[in-house]
């Protein structure tokens, strides 16, 4: 199988997995690039996989379908461009020969869903749209701290070598602040090197794999002490509770 990460708008990627013959996209939000990768590779687009509701995540879906035909799967409680398929959690659905899984991950949005694969030539496949990012996670536009933890934690709970494939180019952004969070993480310091190296060569950062978030990412470490110690600095308010070192964690991104 091959998977590639379609840019789109400034900073998105539109991820698009085939055989060589079939393709399923996730969260296209714009057409033009999906259509254009699809001619030029001579697939047929089977599937579009959504993950929440936002524009920049589904503006390209009714389009696509239109053109191709392909079925569309979105989650059970957000607007969505109709007709689709609506997937609960728990809910395994079967797209070009391969079981994905819906793992149900509210915070960014409350309805946001991600799509799990437990081995997709060998390695296991996640697509967790703006719920896990490189090093980062996504804005609590909808969702509670405490859910965004919760849902960050069945994540970072798949097995190591899943390839996390987010939908935004946000990793850099997001590695200035871990390391200001943990700046003694010789894993941190290790991977923001490479990351500089890959985008000064215009190369994407992702996917990332869970093994790597579990070391680098301070929304998966707020258990930690060293990243805790930084949050009470940052806000002396904040207390030792895992739940409130990840609040405070995001409320400082938000103003980094
Ligand atoms: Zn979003
Ligand atoms: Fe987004």
């Amino acid at each position: 199988m091959h998977l590639f990460p379609i840019p789109a708008f400034n900073d998105n990627y539109i991820w698009i997995l085939h055989d060589g013959a079939r393709a399923l996209v996730v969260d296209p939000g714009e057409a033009s690039g999906v259509a254009a990768y699809v001619r030029e590779h001579q697939l047929v687009l089977d599937t579009i996989l959504i993950t929440h509701h936002h524009g920049d995540h589904t503006g390209g879906v009714a389009e696509l379908r239109e053109a191709t035909g392909a079925q569309v799967v979105g989650p059970a409680s957000e607007p969505m461009p109709e007709p689709l398929q609506r997937v609960h959690d728990g809910d395994a659905i079967d797209v070009l020969g391969l079981r994905f899984e819906v793992i149900s991950v509210p915070g960014h949005t409350l309805g946001h869903i991600a799509y799990h694969c437990p081995a997709v030539d060998n390695a296991p496949l996640l697509f967790c749209g703006d719920t896990l990012f490189s090093a980062g996670c996504g804005r609590l536009f909808e969702g509670t701290p405490a859910q965004m933890l919760r849902s960050l934690s069945r994540l970072a709970a798949l097995p190591g070598n899943t390839r996390v494939c987010c939908t935004h180019e946000y990793t850099l952004a997001n590695l200035r602040f871990a390391l200001a969070v943990e700046p003694g993480n010789s894993d941190l310091v290790r991977h923001a090197d490479h990351c500089r190296q890959l985008r000064a060569q215009h190369q994407p950062t992702l996917p990332s794999s869970i093994d790597l978030e579990r070391r680098i990412n301070p929304f998966l470490r707020a258990d930690v002490g060293a990243v805790a110690a930084s949050a009470r600095a940052y806000n002396p308010a904040c207390g030792s509770d895992v739940t409130e070192v990840f609040a405070t964690l995001r409320e400082w991104k938000n103003h980094f």
